[in-house]
């Protein structure tokens, strides 16, 4: 939806929200990836350092916290991934913002029957906000295996298995504009009220915005939008996909896929093939409002653009599997054969454990919206779920 569906007198003044006015009135308007970059990690004021509020009492569910089985699949996956691996010894199994720790939680449970899994795995958890990491050792107090956290991906070694779920979309994009003088970059400035508003800026570095950055080029209408986000913008994104490169070398970090095994899943909503239009959104008590209306206290993330994100990969000499739609992937890796188990199981608990599982499935909803996308070495076999 445009911001331009959005009542403008909704608009709130969070304390992020003055001070980013002060700032633009003096420094003038600050890029979507400023913008976005300030609303969710702000030191003082944004939403994952100060209010991560996921679940169904917070600002937005996810699918690890409608369903159980959401993460025990994921966890067997890991598990057949290894067995491609070759079953090595030491496995780094590492998870990217992992949000209150209940994926983990549910993939060391389904684990824990896997002959060797257990001993081998070493769970690493990249977790920029210090709230959240709180929350991820209480979920996971009872986790005997080894766990370490950290601020970023440097310490990740191979073999490794990577998961994100609901990650990508969290990573600040740039936004460019097709105006008729050209492609602009989309920023948020000032109205003549004072109050925050989109605007556009001249490119900082025109360069950039050439064709083959910019899939749709050729496509795209005047005025219409265009989110793209290149791994150079992104310091986490672009540390992760460099480190991926075979031929990385760099202040004595090794390249990952180079020292062995490295296989990816990604799960998160966006489009299969880039195509124009608003890429942003806010959420806030399950609700959808402006992305400019409460700076720092909604949930605020973009769709994750897979087709640029995978030729990203391609170009890093990784290969991708997918992406497919959540409900495909899931229903590949047995979900209502999992499901079923369950309800037997737990009969009292059937109808909730069933309408988790519709809601991770609906073909109008989380089923089509989100997206699995596998990222490997190239001499991986194609991962679980993503064959034919
Ligand atoms: N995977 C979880 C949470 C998704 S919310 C789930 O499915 O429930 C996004 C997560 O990514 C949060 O844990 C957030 O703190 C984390 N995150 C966002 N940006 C990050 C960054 N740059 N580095 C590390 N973690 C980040």
């Amino acid at each position: 939806m445009s911001d331009a569906n959005y009542d403008p007198t909704a608009r709130r003044d969070t304390p992020l929200a003055l001070k980013l006015k002060e700032c633009i009135a003096r420094e003038g308007p600050v890029t979507v990836a400023e913008y976005m970059q300030a609303c969710l990690q702000d030191r003082e004021h944004g939403y994952y350092v100060k209010r991560p509020a996921i679940g169904a009492k917070g600002d937005f569910i996810t699918a690890p916290e409608i369903s159980q089985v959401f993460g025990e699949l994921i966890g067997l996956w890991c598990a057949v991934v290894w067995q491609q691996m070759g079953s090595p010894a030491r496995l780094n199994l590492v998870e990217l913002g992992p949000g209150r720790g209940t994926l983990m939680r549910d993939v060391v449970r389904a684990t824990s029957r896997v002959a060797g899994f257990g001993a081998a795995a070493h769970i690493q958890l990249v977790e920029s906000s210090e709230r959240l990491e709180k929350a991820q050792r209480e979920t996971l107090s009872g986790v005997t295996r080894p766990i370490t956290w950290a601020r970023d991906f440097d310490g990740v070694s191979a073999p490794a298995i990577i998961v994100a779920n609901e990650f990508l979309d969290a990573l600040p994009i740039e936004h460019w504009i097709k105006t008729q003088d050209g492609w602009r970059e989309r920023a948020v400035g000032l109205d003549d009220a004072g109050e925050l508003c989109f605007t556009t800026v001249q490119a900082a570095d025109p360069a950039c915005l050439t064709p083959s950055d910019i899939p749709d080029w050729s496509r795209s209408q005047d005025n219409s939008e265009y989110g793209v986000r290149p791994a150079g913008s992104d310091p986490i994104l672009g540390a992760i996909v460099e480190r991926l490169r075979p031929d990385f070398v760099t202040n004595g970090l090794q390249s990952l896929s180079q020292s062995g095994p490295v296989a990816a899943l990604f799960i998160d909503y966006g489009h299969a093939s880039s195509s124009a239009g608003e890429t942003l959104q806010a959420v806030r008590n399950h609700k959808f409002e402006s992305p400019l209306t409460s700076p720092g206290e909604a949930d605020l993330s973009a769709h994750v653009d897979f087709d640029t994100f995978a030729r990203l990969c391609n170009a890093a000499g990784l290969a991708i599997d997918g992406p497919i739609t959540q409900a495909e992937f899931l229903g590949r890796l047995g979900i209502i054969e999992r499901a079923s188990k369950l309800m037997r199981a737990n009969p009292a608990k059937a109808g909730e454990i069933e309408a988790g599982i519709a809601r991770l499935i609906a073909p109008t909803g989380m089923g089509s919206r989100f997206k699995a996308i596998g990222v490997r070495s190239a001499g991986l076999a194609v991962l679980p779920g993503f064959g034919v």
